[in-house]
């Protein structure tokens, strides 16, 4: 892993940097680039915003690893009143959530996240709207797709998330690119083993391409998370090779991160949804953006010493 990404991480753990990074106003302003604020008022706000401007989004309730389960209830029940708030303000046509299985009890009980999963999902239902699993490190890989099935049964338009960085991945999508099968397509975004994680760029990037194709063939409906441009191209290019209209599949890219290419693929016709975190636990998930792109980090790091 590069150096700085490892050091970020790092200070990702540290308390000492969490409370510098909450406290320093400049730095407020980088936050809420990436994190649409602390609040379900505060993430409607910026979902009306993105839905007005013709995009979709999906909301995550920042949180995971929950070790504790009042925590976990915690986390259900901030989703089931984020729901009643879309369905309320009319938003949940445009509007899923994101659900981490470890913020629901994963770590503690594959059954309690199962069963914590299963009332969002029944929610969402009544709501009008879909969940996605969110997908996290690979020793939780099998545990999420058990519990995606399960949770199928009842509501077989729950989104799963395959990581092209997984050596397993284009077995996953070819299993997952079944009719009505909602799968987000990312590269992944935790420190994996070689054992199982391609960890050269260039090669996670061409299993992106295969399981894009996988899902693209299928009759499935892809969602395509991704801001590398390269990909944005070849999919499109894809796409059209399997005669896929565009809402057939849909670009998926996180709050802040090329928000002109979202437009502009909007305005190109293609279906395109927003990834909007949102929650107390923002410390993170920035932290873990900052890693991803040095020229985030310069920024950040010169805004908390003023001189940005
Ligand atoms: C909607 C969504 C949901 C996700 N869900 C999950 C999940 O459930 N599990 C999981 O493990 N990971 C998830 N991820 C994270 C993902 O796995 C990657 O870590 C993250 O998206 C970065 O990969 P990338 O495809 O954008 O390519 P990268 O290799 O990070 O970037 C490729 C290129 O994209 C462009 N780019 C990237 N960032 C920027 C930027 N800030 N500004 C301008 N250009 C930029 C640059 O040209 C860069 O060279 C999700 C990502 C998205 C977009």
């Amino acid at each position: 892993m590069h150096p700085l990404r490892t050091l970020i991480l790092a200070a990702g753990a540290n308390d000492a940097v969490r409370r510098l990074v909450a406290t320093a106003p400049v730095a407020r302003d980088v936050v809420a680039r990436f994190v649409a604020g602390e609040t379900a008022d505060q993430a409607v706000t910026v979902t009306r915003t993105l839905v007005d401007g013709g995009l979709s989004v999906s909301l995550d309730y920042l949180g995971e690893d929950t070790t504790d389960r009042a925590l976990a209830e915690q986390t259900v029940q901030s989703y089931l009143l984020l729901l009643d708030r879309l369905h309320a303000e009319g938003l949940a046509g445009h509007t899923e959530v994101s659900v981490k299985l470890s913020a629901v009890g994963q770590a503690l009980d594959e059954r309690l996240a199962l069963d914590n999963a299963s009332r969002i999902c029944a929610a969402a239902e009544q709501c009008g709207t879909t969940v996605t699993l969110d997908m996290e490190d690979h020793t939780t890989t099998d545990s999420t797709l058990r519990v995606l099935a399960e949770v199928r049964r009842s509501w077989p338009w729950v989104g799963a998330v395959l990581q092209a960085y997984l050596r397993r991945t284009l077995d996953d999508c070819v299993a997952l690119s079944g009719a009505g099968s909602r799968v987000r397509l990312c590269k992944g975004a935790y420190a994996e083993p070689e054992g199982v994680a391609y960890a050269d760029r260039h090669e996670v990037d061409l299993n992106y391409v295969r399981c894009a194709n996988a899902l693209l063939s299928g009759n499935g409906y892809p969602m395509f998370a991704t801001h590398d441009p390269r990909l944005v191209s070849v999919i499109s290019e894809r796409a059209l090779w399997y005669d896929r209209e565009p809402g057939s599949y849909e670009y998926q890219m996180l709050y802040g991160i090329r928000p002109d290419e979202q437009r502009r693929l909007a305005d190109s016709g293609e279906a395109v949804r927003v990834y909007v975190p949102y929650g107390e636990q923002w410390y993170g998930y920035l932290m873990r953006r900052l890693a991803e792109r040095p020229a985030n980090t310069a920024f950040f790091l010169r805004s908390l010493v003023g001189t940005a």
